[in-house]
């Protein structure tokens, strides 16, 4: 399946969509699927937004790439509208994917030390079954073992320490702690989320060390968990927040957002990007931004995803040697499987309904956020039928 292209990737199932509405996309054989993977939460608008492609059409006449050396009027007018959900934050840096976009992060904590003349502080503490994208300094951060084999000495500077387990960050703060690394839900981890107080006593931690706290909300950002940011439940606020996935609606964005403090040893000439910020890209992050912030939109959100948790709860009951669990939160959900998730993967892909596999064995439903009750009761139903077929043993 692969031909020309490098194997990294299992194509196994030969799928290959040719067109795609709402939340619907259509193979070459007129096969309609509902898409729960949305592209690993990138499609929040899901396929053919009307405001998006207007937005799109009048964006792809004017220049689409200009170097960041000019002033680009979209950067500014993207951050703006960021920085107001984020009022903790003072600067925005625009990158063109997620790991860049923690790249950004992962300077920012190290040169505020080194500003400070504390350049011995260069440790950042993550957890495991952290995922923060495919680069070199990225993959060191996630620490899983399976992604840094043959690939060099990782680059040092990530201490990774049980999922959740604030206790054993406290003991584990020392003189070259420069800061606090998680995913507020995790995601390719299993759909693991943080409780708000453990977010609030690593924040407590992270003030009375003079430690940075950067959440990676790559995947649970931009609504995805009915806030804006996937933090915004808990009370508290990070230094630093990388976004990206659902920020473009599908056009490569990423942004990494920081306080002013946070970023005060950011200088002129330390970073940069060719593509980061350019104005197509600042169009699709702008179209995102006027829906996502549109009255009602995280409210339906919210709405839609309690009534999936609803009807979810009642499969686990009806299929427990299936469905083990429920995790996650708003609509990101992940079901944790007590058959091998391939196995459920598969079955649901037989009912037409796209999801995408976590570790932990966990499958995971990320529906465009446009999703509707009646896309939910078919997929509740797909679930149920595919559940029904897994205990049959056919
Ligand atoms: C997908 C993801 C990344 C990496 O994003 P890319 O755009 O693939 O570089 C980083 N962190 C989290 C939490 C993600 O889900």
């Amino acid at each position: 399946m692969n031909g020309p292209l490098l194997p990294v990737y299992p194509r196994a199932s030969g799928l290959s969509f040719r067109s795609g509405k709402g939340v619907i996309l259509t193979d070459g054989n007129g096969r309609d699927f509902l898409d729960f993977a949305a592209g690993i939460a990138v499609n929040i608008l899901g396929y053919a937004h009307p405001h998006m492609l207007e937005r799109m059409r009048e964006a792809i006449e004017r220049p689409w790439h200009l170097s960041n050396l000019y002033v680009i009027p979209g950067q500014t007018r993207l951050a703006e509208r960021l920085l107001e959900r984020a009022p903790f934050a003072e600067t925005v840096f625009f990158t063109n994917s997620g790991a860049e976009a923690l790249e950004c992060a992962l300077k920012t904590v190290r040169r505020h030390h080194f500003a400070q003349g504390n350049t011995q502080r260069s440790e950042l503490i993550t957890f495991e079954g952290a995922f923060h994208g495919r680069t070199l300094a990225t993959t060191a951060a996630g620490g899983r073992a399976k992604y840094l084999e043959g690939i060099g000495e990782p680059l040092s500077g990530f201490r990774s320490l049980p999922f959740g387990d604030v206790e054993a960050v406290a003991a584990a703060v020392g003189e070259k702690t420069a800061g606090v690394l998680l995913e507020p839900v995790q995601g390719e981890g299993g759909v693991r989320a943080w409780p708000a107080e453990s977010l609030a006593r690593l924040r407590a931690l992270c003030d009375a060390h003079g430690l940075l706290l950067v959440f990676d909300e790559v995947q649970c950002g931009m609504g995805r968990t009915g806030d804006f940011f996937g933090y915004e439940f808990s009370g508290i606020h990070p230094d630093i927040v990388a976004l990206a996935k659902g920020l473009g609606g599908g056009f490569p964005v990423g942004a990494c957002i920081a306080s002013g403090r946070a970023s005060s040893g950011m200088d002129f000439g330390i970073h940069g990007s060719t593509f980061g910020g350019n104005p197509l890209a600042m169009s699709a992050g702008d179209a995102v931004l006027d829906v996502v912030l549109e009255d009602g939109f995280l409210e339906h959100v919210k709405e839609t995803s309690a009534y999936f948790r609803q009807g979810l709860e009642k499969q686990r009951a009806s299929h427990p040697g299936i469905i083990e669990e429920l995790r996650g939160r708003g609509l990101m959900v992940g079901l944790r499987c007590a058959v091998a998730k391939e196995k459920l993967i598969a079955a649901l892909l037989e009912q037409r309904l796209l999801c995408v596999g976590a570790d932990d064995n966990v499958v995971r439903l990320l529906p465009p956020l446009v999703v509707e009750r009646g896309h939910i009761d078919t997929a509740l139903e797909a679930i149920d039928n595919a559940c029904s077929k897994l205990e049959g043993g056919s």
